[in-house]
């Protein structure tokens, strides 16, 4: 069972974004629970969250098919002290309001090392982040996601993101969440069906598809290897469509939010149908 949705607004109230799901044809969504340009946002009402869990079970989202964003602001490996502390306090904020959700994943992006400590220092203060927020919060997984490698974040290579996983004490509370722009971007090909089993492999052997806990569905507008994060329309970037087909197509990417971030959101109930058609068909281009 593949769970497909995007982004979706949640203005007005994370109880809005269900409906706004549901529209696009989604079984799955992702949502920012909070501002994600501000540090401090209020706190949930007890309505607000009864009405977001009557929502999605009135329109059939299931907890694990939804994957909330956390602030742009937040960088869990800030080399500053002062900022880091702002930066996990905010996150553990971020884990105890999916908590309150009933949500079970919160997606991050883990950091950058703003070129004033080294990157394995880096990467250790993410995961000490980590720690501290399971310490925090029970039960809700922190969800790593690849970046393009833009400026001086981290978390752009498969090496980086298992080192963060091999100093993370709870292993079941810790995941992926891969973005095929940013891997595209990285230097990961994922252009033909060859290049992206390819890919995945490679994902597979050095962080293991066990840790897989989402996918953000994004072709690129910048070149392979570019390191430059600017998403595109699914079939009209740099990555095309056959990437797709091989998720689609692939039972290890079965049970977990497939998130559409693509630039066009008119159009993102035709992804969805297009993601749907590949689930079932298997075009000319997969054999190519
Ligand atoms: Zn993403
Ligand atoms: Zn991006």
């Amino acid at each position: 069972m593949k769970y497909i949705g995007a982004h979706v607004s949640a203005s007005g109230g994370v109880d809005k974004a269900p409906a706004n799901a549901a529209q696009i044809g989604a079984n799955a969504f992702a949502i920012f629970t909070k501002n994600q340009r501000q540090w401090v946002a209020k706190p949930l009402e007890a309505q607000t969250i009864a009405a977001f869990k009557a929502n999605c079970r009135q329109l059939g989202f299931v907890p694990e098919a939804i994957l909330p964003h956390d602030s742009y602001l937040i960088n869990l490996g800030a080399p500053e002290e002062d900022k880091l502390v702002k930066s996990r306090e905010a996150f553990i904020d971020e884990m105890a309001r999916c908590k309150q959700l009933g949500l079970p994943l919160l997606n991050f992006h883990p950091g950058s090392h703003l070129k004033k400590i080294s990157e394995d220092a880096c990467l250790s203060l993410i995961a000490e982040s980590i720690n501290l927020a399971h310490q925090a919060v029970p039960e809700v997984v922190a969800v790593i996601e690849n970046t393009a490698g833009q400026g001086t974040n981290l978390g752009w290579s498969f090496e980086q993101l298992a080192t963060i996983i091999a100093q993370v004490e709870d292993k079941t509370r810790v995941g992926v969440c891969i973005d095929t722009c940013h891997a595209f971007a990285a230097g990961y090909d994922l252009r033909t069906h060859s290049a992206a089993e390819t890919t995945f492999a490679e994902f597979d052997q050095t962080v293991g598809f066990q840790y897989l806990r989402g996918m953000h569905l994004n072709d690129s507008k910048t070149p392979f290897g570019s390191r430059v994060d600017r998403h595109h329309a699914l079939g009209e970037g740099e990555i095309g469509l056959p990437c797709f087909e091989v998720i689609m197509q692939d039972a290890r990417f079965d049970g977990i939010p497939l998130i559409l971030e693509t630039i066009k959101p008119e159009k993102w109930a035709d992804e969805i149908r297009l993601l749907r058609q590949f689930e079932v068909t298997a075009s000319s281009a997969i054999n190519a």
